[in-house]
């Protein structure tokens, strides 16, 4: 996929004059009570976070009505979508996935010798299940599905995805991953997990919670699924340090910092939504922090005229369109973007 990612933004410096929306980081985080507990771990961090480990796999346990055998903690959900695809690459086979989706995963699985199958999404960029179905074979290992879907913020209905789940054959592992499940008002797959072996649902710290810096993510399996992901670690559940993990206990308690920041994110995008539909720009309706929209008909090109207002993340994933992917900031930041759209 080289050439598709714009590593620039990148390389920006966090400054104020720069609206960096482009690698759809939560603008609002870490929330305050997360902040005060990462302040006070600094003074642990001479040791290892075993506690901290446990209280937070427990306490993740008891948010899906599971419990810690089920969570395995990483560096961030990607390490752990790089851990299922090389469980999946141990078993000898290939994966399919749909295209454009989160490919970050990819090119490690390939080199670990787990070929990746794309499938086209539907024409209104939602992940094509059928197709999906159809496309497995004896040598199908890993199907992986990131629902709501990034980079087109879609959603496939809970109960479409749960009947697709229950007919998966059950030697074929399902990488489900929920990076942005919170923004939407639909269920986790959570309650699937102990009844299927074959289910990986991978979860994060980094969208709805704020703490993308902090690099905290986990995965819910069946115990044993969870055994033997965690055994692929170079150290079980030992990726996040002390200051991070306490971020991440705080931030599930801080009871209004995501119906805040919820709420924060669904203004943003009715303001996105307003301009896009003024310029008579088509978009897909976001479940998520980030919205898919084409730029075919904007009279300019719109990442240039971006960028000449400092506003740096419209992201191109499907080559030869202009179907290009921006990040919800802040209220504010996205009246910069109507502002700089407006003017061209
Ligand atoms: N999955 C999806 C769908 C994502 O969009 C991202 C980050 O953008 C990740 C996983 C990785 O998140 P992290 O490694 O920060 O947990």
């Amino acid at each position: 996929f080289a050439g598709l990612f714009d590593d620039k933004i990148k390389q920006l410096p966090l400054n104020e004059k720069i609206i960096r929306i482009g690698s759809n980081e939560n603008p609002h985080g870490p929330s305050a009570l997360a902040k005060k507990a990462m302040i006070d771990a600094v003074a642990s961090s001479n040791r290892y976070p075993w506690d901290v480990t446990t209280k937070l796999r427990e306490r993740i346990g008891e948010l899906f009505k599971l419990n810690k055998d089920n969570v395995v903690i990483g560096a961030g959900s990607s390490e752990l979508l790089g851990v299922t695809a090389t469980w999946a690459a141990l078993q000898k086979g290939t994966a399919i996935a749909p295209d454009p989706t989160f490919r970050l995963w990819i090119p490690a699985a390939k080199r670990v010798g787990l070929p990746v199958n794309l499938i086209p999404l539907t024409e209104n960029k939602v992940t094509d299940l059928p197709k999906m179905q159809a496309a497995v074979d004896a040598t199908t290992r890993l199907i992986y599905i990131c629902n709501p879907n990034n980079p087109t913020g879609s959603i496939i209905p809970a109960k479409e995805l749960e009947a697709f789940i229950k007919n998966t054959p059950a030697h074929i592992i399902i990488l489900l991953d929920e990076a942005y499940t919170e923004f939407s008002d639909e269920p986790s797959m959570a309650h699937l997990v102990n009844t299927h072996p074959n289910l990986v649902i991978a979860k994060t710290f980094s969208k709805v919670y704020g703490l993308a810096g902090a690099r905290v993510g986990y995965v819910l399996a069946h115990a044993d699924t969870a055994k033997q992901l965690a055994d692929l670690q170079p150290w079980a559940n030992a990726g996040a340090s002390a200051v991070s993990l306490a971020g991440a206990l705080a931030t599930m308690e801080d009871k209004s910092f995501i119906p805040y920041c919820k709420a924060e994110n669904e203004k943003a995008k009715k303001i996105f939504y307003y301009l896009l539909s003024e310029h008579g720009l088509r978009y897909i309706p976001s479940y998520t922090s980030f919205v898919y929209f084409d730029a075919t008909r904007y009279h300019k090109d719109l990442k240039t005229v971006l960028e000449k207002s400092n506003i740096f993340g419209a992201r191109t994933f499907e080559e030869g369109t202009k179907w290009l992917r921006l990040s919800m900031g802040t209220v504010e930041e996205m009246r910069a973007v109507a502002k700089a759209l407006n003017e061209g």
